[in-house]
C-alpha cells in the first residue's frame, strides 16, 4: 500500500481539507487515488444512515473524478463528537488496530496511493489502550502533519514530530493552516512560527496555507496542495541492491561467503510477528533464536528503552555504577536459585560462560588446586561460539576439529542416555562416574544445560541425571556450572530448569530471554562461597568487557523480568506444551519422521536425516511461518504470547511440509 497518513497537531486543524485538497491534487496527476477515514466520530443522522462530514469533503473536491459518487471510505462512524475511544465505548463497540488496518488495506486495494487520515492527533487514543499511533504503525506510511498556525503550534509540532519518529515511521513534511483571522497583532507571531517549524530540521514545510473564506476556500486548498507535490518526498523503492550488498559483503552465521544461504529482509517487527520487506508477516516460531519471549515491540520494554536512552545509553562499569545495574542484579539474585549471590554480568551468553569458565579456574587457584584446570561436561551440549565455550561444545557436531590446535581438552561423558519423562534408570549416570573417576584430580568443574540441550540437539533428558551429577560435584569438591541460557526464564515449564532437579548450582550462566530478545545480555551468578574463595588473598575476578553492565540493556531486562513476574508466565508456558503437544503430535505419524518432543514451549520434530533448510525455509515463508531448522530438527520455541490459532498453524505448516517433502 503507497500512500500518507495525515494527522495534526490537534484537532479542528484543517486536517480533512489539506487531505481533500491532497487527494484532489493526485487525482490530478493521473493517480488512482482515495481518502479513507478510517474512524469518523461527531456523524450526522441521516436518512441514508449516519453521514460522515470529512468523506463528504472529500468528494466535494474530488468530484470530478467520481461521477457515480465517492466510495464507501469510512470504516467506523460514531455520532457523539469526541475521541474515537469514547464515542465506540458509547455506542458499545471496541476499536481493534489489527482489524482497522485491514480494512483501511481492503478499501485500498488497487488503488495507486491512500491518504489515510486520522482522527484529532497522534496520541489519540482508539481504546484498548492502543492510540492513532499504533493504527500508523500497523499502515507504516509516511506521516504527513498538519498545524494550525496559532500560539502554542510549534510546542505541538515537534511533539508530534518526535512521537511518529519515535515510532520507527517517517515523518513526510508538515501542512501550515490558519483556521482564523489574522489581526495584526498576531502576524509576526504567525510568520516566526511557520520559520521555525521550516528552520527546526529535516522536516519540510509542504505548504503554508493561508487564512480563506467563502467561495474560494476550495481552490486555494487544492493550488497549495497541488504545489506540495513537488516538495513531497518521493516513494522509496526497494533497493535491490542491498541484498546483492548483503550477499557479497556481510557474513550471516553458519553460512558459506562464497554460496551463501539466501536471506529474507525484514521491515519490522511487533508481537508474534515478523514483517517482511513487501509487507507480508510471518508468525515467528523462533522468537528470534529463543530470546523474544514478550513477542516484539512490547511496549514496556520500548518504554524502558526510551527512557533510559533519555538519561544514559552507558557508561563504563570499572569504578562506576547505576541504578539499572543495580535494580537488575537484585531482581536476578531474587528470582534464581537461593545462594546465588554474586552477580557478573557480561554482554552476551559466550561471554558469561567464559565467566564462568575462568571463575571456577580462578576459585580453584585461590583455593590451592593448581591442578584442576579442565571442564567435565556430557555429549550433546552447545555453550556459545568463543573457544572456551567452544571447548565444552559437542566434539563431533561443535567445531572441535577446525579449532583443534586451539581448545582446550575437555572431559566428556556420554549424552544422558535416560529421556525426560521416562523412567530413571540409575545405570545412564555409571559410564559417567567412570570417566569422572578416572580424571577427578583435574577437575575443575562440571558443566552442562539443566535437562534441555538447546543447539546440540534439543534433546531433553532426565532430572535424576542432573541430580546426579549435583552430588559427583559434592563428592568431589568440584563446582557445578548450569548453562541455563537457553531454558532460564520460564522456556522449559520451570523459571528455571534446574528447578526440575531441586538442583542449585554453584555457578549459573543466563542470557537469551533476559532482556526480552531487545538487545544483547547475560550474567553469570555465583555463590559467595565461590566469590569469596576467588577474592582472598587480594585475588580479583579477571574479566571486564567494555560494555559490561550497559545501562540501556540492564534497563531493558529490568522490564523483561517485571512482566515475566506479573504476566502469569506459567500458564501462557504451560497453555503453549498443551497447544504443541496437539498440534505437532500428528506429525509423528509422517514418513522420515523419527521423533516428536514437547517441553514447556519447545516443541521438536526430529528426521531420521538432515533436513533440507533452504526449501523447508521457502515452504514455510509462503505459507507464512517463520522458522529455522538445523541437522534433522524442525522444532519451534515460539514467544510466550503466541494464541492457539498461531501455535496450530505453526503445526500444520510443519505437517505439511513434511507430508509434501520439502525437508528432502
Ligand atoms: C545461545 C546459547 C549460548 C550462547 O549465547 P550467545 O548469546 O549466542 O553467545 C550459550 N549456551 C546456551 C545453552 C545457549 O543456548
Amino acid at each position: 500500500m503507497n500512500g500518507y497518513f495525515i494527522t495534526g497537531t490537534d484537532t479542528d486543524v484543517g486536517k480533512t481539507c489539506v487531505t481533500a485538497a491532497l487527494l484532489r491534487a493526485f487525482l490530478d496527476t493521473n493517480q488512482s487515488a482515495l481518502a479513507i477515514k478510517p474512524v469518523q466520530s461527531g456523524c450526522i443522522e441521516s436518512t441514508h444512515g449516519l453521514r460522515a462530514e470529512d468523506v463528504e469533503a472529500y468528494a466535494r473536491f474530488s468530484a470530478p473524478y467520481f461521477p457515480d459518487g465517492y466510495p464507501e471510505a469510512c470504516c467506523h462512524k460514531y455520532r457523539p463528537a469526541c475521541s474515537p475511544h469514547l464515542a465506540a465505548e458509547m455506542a458499545g463497540e471496541t476499536v481493534s488496530v489489527d482489524e482497522l488496518a485491514d480494512q483501511v488495506r481492503n478499501i485500498a486495494a488497487d488503488r495507486d496511493l491512500v491518504l489515510v487520515e486520522g482522527a484529532g492527533g497522534a496520541a489519540v487514543p482508539l481504546g484498548n489502550g492502543q492510540t492513532m499511533l499504533d493504527l500508523m504503525q500497523r499502515l507504516d506510511l509516511p506521516v504527513i502533519i498538519v498545524a494550525d498556525n496559532k500560539l502554542g503550534v510549534i510546542n505541538h509540532a515537534l511533539m508530534t514530530i518526535e512521537m511518529i519518529r519515535g515510532c520507527g515511521l517517517t515523518v513526510a513534511g508538515m501542512v501550515i493552516t490558519n483556521t482564523s483571522t489574522p489581526t495584526t497583532d498576531d502576524a509576526h507571531l504567525r510568520q516566526n512560527n511557520v520559520e521555525t517549524i521550516a528552520g527546526w530540521g529535516d522536516v519540510p514545510v509542504l505548504a503554508d496555507i493561508p487564512y480563506v473564506e467563502g467561495a474560494d476556500f476550495d481552490t486555494v486548498f487544492i493550488q497549495h496542495m497541488t504545489s506540495a507535490l513537488d516538495i513531497l518526498p518521493e516513494f522509496s523503492s526497494q533497493n535491490v541492491d542491498d541484498m546483492d550488498f548483503d550477499r557479497d559483503h556481510i557474513w550471516h552465521p553458519y553460512t558459506s561467503a562464497l554460496d551463501p544461504l539466501p536471506t529474507v529482509k525484514v521491515r519490522s517487527t511487533r508481537g508474534t510477528r515478523i514483517v517482511l520487506e513487501d509487507g507480508s508477516e510471518l508468525i515467528d516460531g523462533m522468537a528470534s533464536w529463543w530470546c523474544a519471549i514478550h513477542g516484539y515491540a512490547n511496549p514496556a520494554l520500548n518504554k524502558a528503552a526510551r527512557s533510559q536512552l533519555g538519561r544514559m545509553s552507558h557508561v563504563m562499569f570499572g569504578g562506576l555504577t547505576h541504578e539499572p545495574a543495580i535494580n537488575l542484579c537484585r531482581t536476578l539474585r531474587d528470582m534464581t536459585p537461593d545462594g546465588l549471590d554474586h552477580v557478573f554480568l557480561a554482554d552476551s551468553g559466550s561471554v558469561s560462560v567464559e565467566a564462568a569458565i575462568k571463575m571456577a579456574l580462578q576459585y580453584m587457584q585461590a583455593d590451592g588446586q593448581t591442578e584442576r584446570t579442565k571442564l567435565f561436561t556430557v555429549r550433546g551440549g552447545y555453550h556459545g561460539d568463543t573457544c572456551g565455550a567452544m571447548s565444552v561444545c559437542d566434539p563431533d557436531n561443535g567445531m572441535h576439529q577446525l579449532f583443534s590446535g586451539l581448545l582446550p581438552q575437555q572431559i566428556f561423558a556420554p549424552r544422558p542416555a535416560c529421556r525426560f519423562g521416562e523412567e530413571y534408570d540409575p545405570a545412564s549416570l555409571d559410564e559417567a562416574r567412570r570417566i569422572f573417576k578416572a580424571n577427578s584430580q583435574k577437575i575443575a568443574a562440571i558443566i552442562v544445560e539443566p535437562i534441555v540441550q538447546g543447539a546440540g540437539g534439543m534433546y531433553f533428558y532426565h532430572p535424576e541425571y542432573l541430580r546426579g551429577l549435583r552430588k559427583l560435584a559434592d563428592e568431589h569438591d568440584v563446582l557445578l556450572i548450569l548453562d541455563e541460557i537457553a531454558t532460564g526464564f520460564g522456556r522449559t515449564g520451570k523459571l528455571f530448569a534446574c528447578e526440575w532437579s531441586d538442583v542449585t548450582p554453584d555457578i549459573m550462566c543466563v542470557g537469551k530471554a533476559l532482556t526480552g530478545g531487545t538487545m544483547t545480555l547475560a550474567a553469570t551468578l555465583a555463590t559467595t562461597h565461590v566469590a569469596h574463595t576467588i577474592s582472598k588473598n587480594g585475588g580479583v575476578f579477571m574479566h571486564g568487557p567494555t560494555f559490561m553492565g550497559n545501562p540501556l540493556a540492564c534497563a531493558v531486562a529490568q522490564a523483561s523480568l517485571t512482566i515475566l513476574q506479573q504476566k502469569n508466565w506459567k500458564t501462557q508456558v504451560h497453555d503453549i506444551e498443551h497447544w504443541l503437544k496437539e498440534s505437532f503430535g500428528s506429525c509423528r505419524t509422517l514418513p522420515g519422521v523419527a521423533d516428536v518432543r514437547v517441553l514447556g514451549t519447545i516443541g521438536v520434530v526430529e528426521m531420521d536425516r538432515p533436513v533440507n533448510v533452504q526449501s523447508l525455509q521457502d515452504c514455510f515463508i509462503k505459507r507464512g511461518v517463520w522458522l529455522r531448522p538445523f541437522g534433522k530438527l524442525i522444532y519451534v520455541m515460539p514467544p510466550y504470547i503466541i494464541t492457539r490459532e498461531e501455535t496450530e498453524r505453526l503445526g500444520a505448516a510443519v505437517y505439511d511440509a513434511i507430508a509434501n517433502n520439502a525437508h528432502i
